[in-house]
């Protein structure tokens, strides 16, 4: 397969037109990059020995196609070029194409095993398909004209579904499967009388302008004329590999998933209890910015410019954040966003009324932003009408910007259940109980954070209940049932009656559990467990103690730099845990370091995009990549533990290195304080990376104490995205290679007289406590409102019994054998 390098000025260029190329030519394109000059540093230049090291990766003896954006970028190749040995420079065609049209036409006919000069000439039609949509002077044709016998050709007829017809994504699927092969394959578009053209051109193809409901007619000849014209029909019976929506009414009539009773939609249990209540949308939230004249119109103008960066970065961090959950196609609507920040129709306007009527930023910018809105919404293209929706919200965080305040969060008008796409963190961290009786979601995982603190915050929540809920209206009565995971719409009296004695009867249960949650847990035969909660911000605290917690086992500090600006200063975070300290009135608690990256990504910190970031630089080591951010955390943590029982704990530890570099940090912390390491200041680590388990014997010298993170832990050992609504079912904590990492953890623990403690989601699951205490666990951490059942649960357990059914467990083939012997166990005990 013939080779392709882009080479530009800018490496996000670079980057992002590879992306969308391999989006369209398939991942396995031998397609390389040399953008910038020493990305993420000088992420912007060019440099002929960046330009040959992208040749010498993208080699190929078919030859290799560069393609370049302006100026420098052509003399770098060109410098490249003359440093190749002569052999090897014959084979490279440095190729005058447009760079992103032509990066993707290159990809797609690349993949079809064209030769080096195809590849350039399909990407100099690039252009084509543009300008025969938009008109103009006509492109150079990519085709070259072949003959065909239409005569003996065979024929189909089909009728494109998709939105927005064969736009480029199913245009370029269209191609690779219509060449795969030996039949020469045409393609016309009946309703719009254009073609018949080449199927083998991506160019060709989209420059047909075929549209949702346009009818096109597919011919073949050649020997396997009919296999291809069954291939192109199956592709198209599968909407040409597009999501296509079905199309429904405003108000849902659901249709029962395959698991779902009747009138119900199946989702994945998330925070259990049921809720009653009609269905809630997010308000989107506004500012004020008030009429004020500009004093200093330069001053403004930079205080936009501020504005826009500022939001760019913001808009990356959501993007990572959402193609970390739900994946790279869904989170492309951020690219969308970032685009209206560079739109001159929208922020030239800003700038004439800021220099020119000497108005002040923000309500120039917050007018502009709704007259564009407006314009929007008065499109006749429904898809286009939505878009408003998004320039209002980027609008609003601009504004946000420019007034110096926190973006505002989506609020729910009125009490009911939330129903919405997926909930970011921080969307659920600004949740209000007494209106979010429920949390709906389409998407998303039971253990992505967003769903932990719908539990912390004793909300019963389903999540993945897949695209069909966001067609439920407004208003709508439902009913959902968060132990099943099962939201029912319009549910019948006598469901509702049903759900309200249930809510009655866990009510009960509960307060039976809070009378006796503020005395310890021990267990049948004595031995004292601590039930501890996760928090997030010491406002949490309050409601931990009064659940009965005997300390804090797991504080998410990431949640104290989110939602702001920029980084907490030393005092502040300091602040922070002292506030957290003292409202525990001495309980002992544990401190986690800055666990940010993946889905928590910090809007103010930009990292450059990640192909996997819950495998890249997140939690220690994003720490360890910045040392003056954790620096700064254990200098604070360092000086609260002077006065109170703090713990210190590092995330996503996978080697002994990354410990001892953790421990190094906090006696330097402590030393560069002057004062010596406070005394009874343990220091612990998550094991929650599959590494972490099998090398626990090692790492259990050299620390205080470990506490399992069973959500990351399960995410790893089975390879289950926990925030992946389609793998739920695989990411489930109780699996045998799970505990048996766990039952690993705790030998290592106990052959070194260390404690062990679980602070993922486990540790809340009440049917789970016989099982990890039987496996030595000893300090079980939680979401609040699990404190009081899983104390009872404690005070069940007898430790002998608990000890062999968890010996039974970890030989056991299957998660929902585990459960399964569990429930038996507690049905009988
Ligand atoms: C875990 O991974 O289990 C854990 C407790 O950490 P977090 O959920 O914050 O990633
Ligand atoms: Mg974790």
């Amino acid at each position: 397969m013939v080779g392709i390098v882009l080479v530009s000025h800018s490496w996000k260029l670079a980057e992002g037109a590879a992306e969308l190329a391999r989006e369209m030519g398939g991942p396995d394109v031998k397609l390389e990059t040399a953008g910038g000059l020493d990305a993420p540093d000088h992420p912007v230049g060019t440099d002929a020995v960046l330009v040959l090291g992208a040749i010498e990766r993208a080699w190929s003896d078919d030859g290799v196609v560069v393609l370049m954006d302006l100026g420098s970028a052509v003399l770098s190749a060109e410098m490249a070029l003359e440093m190749l040995p002569d052999d090897k420079r014959a084979k490279v065609l440095l190729c005058e194409a447009p760079f992103i049209e032509g990066a993707v036409a290159a990809a797609v006919t690349a993949k079809l095993g064209a030769t080096a000069e195809q590849v350039a000439t399909e990407a100099r039609g690039g252009l084509a398909p543009k300008v025969a949509h938009l008109g103009g002077p006509e492109a150079p044709t990519a085709e070259a004209p072949q003959t065909f016998d239409a005569g003996q050709a065979r024929s189909i007829r089909l009728v494109v579904p998709n939105p927005h017809g064969l736009h480029a994504r199913p245009a370029a699927r269209f191609v690779q499967v219509a060449s795969g092969f030996d039949a020469d394959v045409r393609v016309a578009n009946l309703t719009a009388g254009r073609g018949p053209v080449t199927a083998r051109s991506l160019n060709a193809v989209a420059t047909l302008g075929v549209g949702k409901g346009d009818e096109i007619e597919v011919l073949a000849t050649g020997n396997e004329a009919d296999r291809a014209l069954d291939a192109v029909r199956a592709l198209a019976e599968r909407g040409f590999d597009e999501e296509i929506e079905p199309e429904v009414p405003a108000t849902v009539t659901p249709s029962a998933g395959p698991e779902a009773p009747a009138g119900a939609l199946a989702g994945v249990p998330t925070s259990p209890g049921v809720a009653l209540g009609v269905a809630r949308r997010f308000h989107p939230p506004t500012l004020d910015a008030p009429e004020r004249q500009a004093a200093d119109p330069e001053a403004e103008l930079r205080a936009l410019d501020d504005a826009l960066s500022a939001t760019a970065v913001d808009i990356e961090a959501q993007r990572a954040a959402v193609a970390g959950r739900v994946g790279t196609y869904q989170a492309a609507i951020f690219d969308a966003h970032r685009l209206f920040l560079q739109d001159e129709m929208l922020v030239e306007p800003v700038r004439a009324a800021i220099r020119d009527d000497r108005r002040a930023a923000p309500n120039a910018w917050k007018e502009a932003v709704e007259a564009m809105a407006a314009a929007w919404e008065a499109l006749e293209d429904e898809y286009l009408r939505a878009r408003a929706a998004d320039l209002r919200s980027v609008g609003l965080q601009v504004l946000a910007h420019l007034l110096g305040v926190p973006v505002p969060r989506p609020s729910l008008t009125g009490a009911g259940i939330l129903v919405a796409p997926d909930l970011t963190p921080a969307d659920a961290a600004g949740l209000d109980p007494a209106l979010a009786l429920g949390i709906a979601t389409a998407f998303g995982g039971p253990t992505s954070h967003a769903a932990i603190l719908a539990r912390s915050l004793g909300i019963p929540a389903v999540v993945g209940l897949g695209e069909s809920a966001l067609r439920i209206a407004e208003g709508t009565a439902l009913a959902l049932d968060g132990d099943a995971g099962l939201l029912y719409v319009d549910p019948p009296p006598r469901l509702a009656t049903g759900f309200e004695e249930r809510r009655r009867a866990a009510a009960d249960a509960d307060r039976e559990a809070r009378a006796e949650a503020h005395t310890p847990a021990t267990t049948l035969d004595g031995v004292p467990i601590e039930v501890a909660a996760n928090v997030g911000s010491p406002e949490e605290i309050a409601a931990a103690v009064e659940a009965g917690c005997d300390g804090v086992g797991l504080f998410r500090t990431e949640f104290l730099f989110m939602e702001r600006g920029q980084m907490p200063s030393e005092d502040e975070q300091e602040a922070a845990y002292r506030r957290a300290a003292e409202a525990l009135g001495g309980r002992p608690m544990v401190v986690r370091t800055l666990d940010v990256g993946a889905d928590k990504p910090l809007p103010y910190l930009a990292q450059p995009p990640e192909a996997n970031p819950f495998l890249g630089v997140r939690g220690l080591r994003l720490g360890l990549e910045r040392p003056d951010l954790l620096e700064t955390q254990l200098r604070a943590i360092v000086r609260a533990a002077a006065d109170h029982p703090v713990r210190v704990m590092f995330p996503m530890v996978a080697t002994l290195e990354e410990l001892r570099s953790a421990r190094a940090a906090v006696a330097a912390a402590a030393e560069g304080l002057g004062v010596p390491m406070p005394e009874g200041l343990q220091v612990g680590i998550m094991v929650e990376v599959p590494s972490a388990a099998l090398i626990a014997p090692v790492l259990a010298a050299e620390v205080d104490f470990f506490s399992i993170g069973t959500n990351d832990l399960t995410q790893y050992a089975l390879a289950a995205d926990r925030g992946n609504e389609r793998v739920a079912a695989l990411s489930d904590a109780l699996h045998p290679a799970v505990l048996r990492l766990i039952a690993a953890t705790c030998e290592a623990a106990a052959a070194h007289d260390r404690w062990v403690g679980v602070c993922g989601e486990l540790a809340g699951d009440a049917l789970a406590t016989p099982v990890l205490l039987g496996l030595g666990v000893r300090e079980l951490s939680m979401s609040a409102p699990a404190i009081p059942a899983v104390k009872r649960a404690v005070r069940a357990v007898d430790l002998g019994r608990a000890r062999e059914h968890a010996a039974r467990a970890l030989g056991l083939p299957s998660a929902e054998a585990v459960r399964e012997m569990l429930r038996t166990e507690a049905g009988a005990a």
